[in-house]
C-alpha cells in the first residue's frame, strides 16, 4: 500500500463508505491533478452498501422539496437546510443516471436501483472512483491524527500488525459510527455527541398482543413523553415495530437511552380517533339492532382493527353479545382502543437498517464546505456527524450530500 510507494498525499479520505467515495470521486473529477486516498480499515469497501435495504439499498427519497426533507432528519435538520439546496435527492438520482445507474421510485417514495441490488450501487461507486483515478487501500485504520508544523496532517495508520505515517494536506473523516475515530475527533479538539441507537423496535410483553405476531393496523398515533408519531405498526413476536414505531425511535433516541429502553407507551389503534368519537362508533354498534345478539368478540366496530387484535383487545369484557355491554365496559373500551398503555421493556434490531445517532457536533463544521471550524484543512462528511434520519433512503442521502460537498471544497485549491 502507500508505505513504500507514496507518503504524500493531497487529500486522504478515512473511510471507505458511501460518504467517503462520494467525497472521493467528486474531488478527483474537479481536480483531476489530486492525488486522493481510500483508507478503509475493513476488508472491503462500501459493507455497509452492501447490506443495506435488506440487500436493495435505498439510496435515497423522492422527496426534492429541501424544506420538506429536512423533516425527516430527529438530527441534523437544520444544519442540512443549505446544503440540501445544493445536493439534494434530484441530485443523487442525476448523479448515479451520469455514472450509468438508474433508479425507481417504489410506492412509499423510496428509491433504490432499477436492479433492486445494493451491488449495483457498490460497483458503481467503485467504477466511478476507479475512473477518476481515486486511489482505495482496503486493511488500512487511521489510528491517530496530527497536525504538521509545515501544514496539512501526519497520520498515523495501521497495515496488518505495522503502524506507519503518511502525510496528506487535507484530510476528511468518514468513518461512519466507528467509536474509535470518534476519540481521535475529539482529540483535534471537536466535541463529539455520545452515539446512542436510532431506528429500532420496542420490546413490548403484553397479553394483549401476545400471539399475535405479523398483524399489522394501517394508523395507529403512538405517543411517548411530548413525541407523537402516526402511520402502520406491525405487532412482531418480540413486540411492536412497524413505520410509526421506528420514527418514535429515532425522534425518541436520546430520551429512550437516558430510560435505558424502558417507557410506557401510549397506542390509539384508531389513529386519530378522539375518546368521545370513538364512544359514539361504540355506542351506535349496541344500538344496532342486528347486532344485539352478535358476540363483542367477533364482531369488530371498526374496520380498520384486525379481528384477532380485536378479540384480545375486548377480553376484559368477557363473552358478552353487544347489547349486553355496560357504559363502564364500553368506556373502558373506547379507553383501550385510543389510549391502551403498553410498556416498552427494551429495544430490538431493525434488521433493513440501522442507524446511530451521535457524532460530531454540527455547529463546529461549516455546513457549505464541511470543513471543520477548529481545524484548518480537516473535513467531515456522513455518519461521523451528528445527523441521522429515519428509515427511508434518508441516511444515506445525508452521506451523498456531505460527500459531495467535502468533495468541492477539498478538490478546490
Ligand atoms: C443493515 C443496514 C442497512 C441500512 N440500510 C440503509 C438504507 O437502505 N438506506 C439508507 O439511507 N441508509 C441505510 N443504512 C444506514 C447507512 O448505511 C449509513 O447511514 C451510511 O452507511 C453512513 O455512511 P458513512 O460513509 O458515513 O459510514 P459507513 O458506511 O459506516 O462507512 C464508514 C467506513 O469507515 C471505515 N472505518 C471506520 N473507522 C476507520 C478507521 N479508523 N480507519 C479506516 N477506516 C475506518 C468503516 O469500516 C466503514 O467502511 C443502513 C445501515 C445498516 C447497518
Amino acid at each position: 500500500m502507500a508505505k513504500s510507494n507514496q507518503p504524500n498525499w493531497d487529500v486522504v479520505i478515512a473511510g471507505g463508505g458511501p460518504a467517503g467515495f462520494f467525497a472521493a470521486i467528486r474531488c478527483a473529477e474537479l481536480n483531476p491533478k489530486l492525488r486522493v486516498l481510500i483508507i478503509e480499515k475493513a476488508s472491503q469497501t462500501l459493507g455497509k452498501v452492501l447490506i443495506s435495504g435488506g440487500g436493495r439499498c435505498n439510496v435515497t427519497h423522492a422527496c426534492f422539496d429541501p424544506a420538506q426533507l429536512i423533516t425527516y432528519y430527529p438530527r441534523g435538520g437544520m444544519a442540512l437546510r443549505g446544503a440540501f439546496t445544493r445536493f439534494q435527492p434530484a441530485d443523487t438520482v442525476k448523479w448515479f443516471e451520469e455514472h450509468g445507474t438508474r433508479l425507481k421510485t417504489e410506492a412509499d417514495n423510496r428509491m433504490f436501483p432499477v436492479t433492486d441490488s445494493s451491488e449495483t450501487i457498490a460497483n458503481c461507486l467503485r467504477g466511478a472512483a476507479e475512473n477518476a483515478g481515486v486511489q482505495v487501500h482496503i486493511g488500512v485504520s487511521l489510528l491517530k491524527v496530527e497536525k504538521s508544523p509545515k501544514g496539512g496532517f501526519n497520520l498515523q495508520v495501521r497495515e496488518d500488525a505495522e503502524v506507519f505515517s503518511i502525510q496528506t494536506k487535507k484530510l476528511l473523516i468518514a468513518t461512519g459510527s466507528d467509536s474509535k475515530t470518534r476519540e481521535i475527533v475529539k482529540s483535534l479538539g471537536h466535541t463529539v455527541e455520545e452515539a446512542v441507537p436510532s431506528l429500532f423496535t420496542f420490546n413490548v410483553k403484553d397479553k394483549r398482543i401476545d400471539g399475535l405476531a405479523g398483524v399489522a393496523v394501517e394508523n395507529v398515533t403512538l405517543k411517548m413523553d411530548s413525541l407523537t408519531q402516526s402511520g402502520p405498526m406491525l405487532i412482531t413476536h418480540w413486540g411492536l415495530s412497524g413505520p410509526a414505531v421506528l420514527r418514535l425511535s429515532a425522534w425518541g433516541a436520546r430520551i429512550l437511552a437516558d430510560k435505558k429502553y424502558r417507557s410506557t407507551l401510549t397506542v390509539n389503534w384508531l389513529g386519530d380517533y378522539k375518546l368521545d368519537s370513538a364512544l359514539e362508533v361504540l355506542q351506535r354498534n349496541k344500538d344496532w339492532q342486528e347486532n344485539a345478539r352478535k358476540k363483542i368478540a367477533s364482531q369488530p366496530a371498526f374496520s380498520q382493527i384486525p379481528v384477532r387484535l380485536w378479540k384480545q383487545l375486548t377480553q376484559f369484557i368477557g363473552d358478552k353479545n353487544w347489547g349486553d355491554i355496560s357504559k363502564v365496559e364500553m368506556r373502558k373500551l373506547a379507553e383501550e382502543l385510543t389510549a391502551g398503555e403498553y410498556k416498552i421493556e427494551g429495544k430490538g434490531q431493525f434488521k433493513e437498517e440501522f442507524v446511530t445517532c451521535g457524532g460530531v457536533r454540527l455547529n463546529e463544521v461549516d455546513f457549505k464546505t464541511m470543513q471543520s471550524r477548529m481545524v484548518e484543512d480537516l473535513f467531515f462528511a456522513g455518519e461521523v456527524l451528528d445527523i441521522d434520519g429515519i428509515t427511508g433512503g434518508f441516511n444515506f442521502q445525508s452521506s451523498w450530500t456531505t460527500g459531495w460537498l467535502a468533495g468541492n471544497a477539498m478538490a478546490a485549491s
